[in-house]
């Protein structure tokens, strides 16, 4: 059936350069991408051809150079600075491959910690966390910190925290980067059941 309702993700002919003293490094030329939400997307590349450039952008952590990019239907970059962020902060889920998890914090406060920082209710936030660590295997690890975890562990905390809010779009930039095989696709299979899950 046709639909007008607007897809997850719209990307449009998002240019980005570099400089690099008189050297201009013109890393994405154009890009397109479009999502539907449930999707899932791999973007594949070498090392240096942009992805994390891409990703970025998509995650309106840096803003292209030409383009436009809407996220359930918003034009991102037309928000002002305040929206913006609390778009990020509700609507996108992040999951970088050095997990960038706090190491003074216990997992539980590492998952709560959108919720801390929207100002959530602190029980309800708890509570959320620890369903989503369950989620992820790891119920019975709430209360330890990143270095008492695998690294497989921490990777499935930090995917826990990019969920934390319910967001529409997940990026992950090469999240099991830092991974053996084997606990890459451990972490690859629980991407595709949560992403079902939570569609
Ligand atoms: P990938 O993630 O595919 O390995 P990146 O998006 O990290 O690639 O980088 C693409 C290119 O852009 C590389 O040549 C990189 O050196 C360059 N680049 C990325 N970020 C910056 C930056 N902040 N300043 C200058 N050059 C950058
Ligand atoms: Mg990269």
């Amino acid at each position: 059936m046709a639909s007008d309702a607007p897809g997850l993700l719209e990307a449009r002919g998002i240019e980005r350069e570099f400089r690099m003293g008189p050297a201009r490094i013109r890393v994405l030329r154009g890009a397109d991408l479009a999502l539907q939400a449930g999707q899932i997307a791999a973007i594949m590349g070498p090392s240096g051809s942009g992805k994390s450039t891409l990703l970025h952008i998509l995650g309106t952590l840096d803003r292209p150079d030409g383009g436009s990019v809407r996220i359930e239907g918003v034009d991102v970059f037309g928000l002002a600075a305040p929206a913006l962020a609390a778009f990020r902060n509700q609507r996108i889920g992040f999951v970088f491959q050095l997990h960038h998890l706090l190491p003074e914090f216990t997992a539980e406060e590492n998952v709560m910690m959108p919720g801390l920082i929207a100002r959530r209710a602190r029980a309800r936030a708890r509570d959320r966390a620890r369903e989503l660590l369950a989620e992820v295997g790891l119920a019975e690890r709430a209360e330890h910190k990143p270095a008492e975890l695998s690294g497989g562990e921490q990777q499935r905390v930090a995917l826990a925290r990019g969920l934390f809010a319910g967001p529409g779009l997940v990026l992950a930039d090469e999240p099991t980067g830092n991974l053996d095989a084997d606990n890459a696709r451990s972490l690859h299979d629980l991407m595709y059941t949560l992403a079902r899950r939570h569609r």
